[in-house]
């Protein structure tokens, strides 16, 4: 089966700044046609759970407190590229929004919850090295259509 990597959120582990997580019924069920690969570049970066939250502002990364953290994305957004390269993986689903693994539509950094155009650090990265990046919203390419109602925004 392909390999596909995917946000460890979604698919119901721990990870996020607020110690939860955000599983995901249609991303779970592409395990029915794909070998699914839990990432978290937070973490891989060496961020705590739980921990401050973060958003992209330009090209830094800063947390709502100030603290620069651009370091552990990049960290993270290699990792993601490493792994993805070591096991022949072309396509992730990555969870919206997140100032990693977004894709299309993120925070703009003022942290008043305003969504501006845009990527997370992983998922930039990953794309610009030909990587296919989907959301969990976006999931009726990988699953034929089974489940193309993807999640609610969570
Ligand atoms: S960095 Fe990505 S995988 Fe990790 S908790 Fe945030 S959205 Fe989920």
């Amino acid at each position: 089966m392909e390999k596909i990597l995917v946000s460890a959120c979604l698919l119901g582990l721990s990870t996020r700044y607020d110690g939860k997580s955000v599983p995901c019924d249609a991303v779970i069920k592409l395990s029915d046609r794909y070998t699914l690969i839990p990432y978290c570049p937070e973490i891989y970066g060496g961020l705590p759970t739980p921990r401050t939250p973060s958003e992209r502002v330009g090209k830094k990364v800063v947390m709502k407190d100030g603290r620069d953290v651009t370091e552990n994305y990049n960290e993270g957004a290699e990792g993601a590229l490493e792994l993805c390269r070591m096991l022949g993986i072309r396509r992730a689903v990555l969870k919206s929004k997140s100032p990693s693994c977004g894709s299309g539509l993120i925070y703009d950094g003022s942290f008043s919850g305003t969504l501006v155009k845009g990527a997370g650090v992983t998922a930039e990265l990953l794309l610009s090295s030909g990587i296919e990046v989907f959301s969990e919203d976006g999931l009726s390419e990988l699953d034929g259509g089974d489940n193309n109602e993807g999640c609610i925004d969570n």
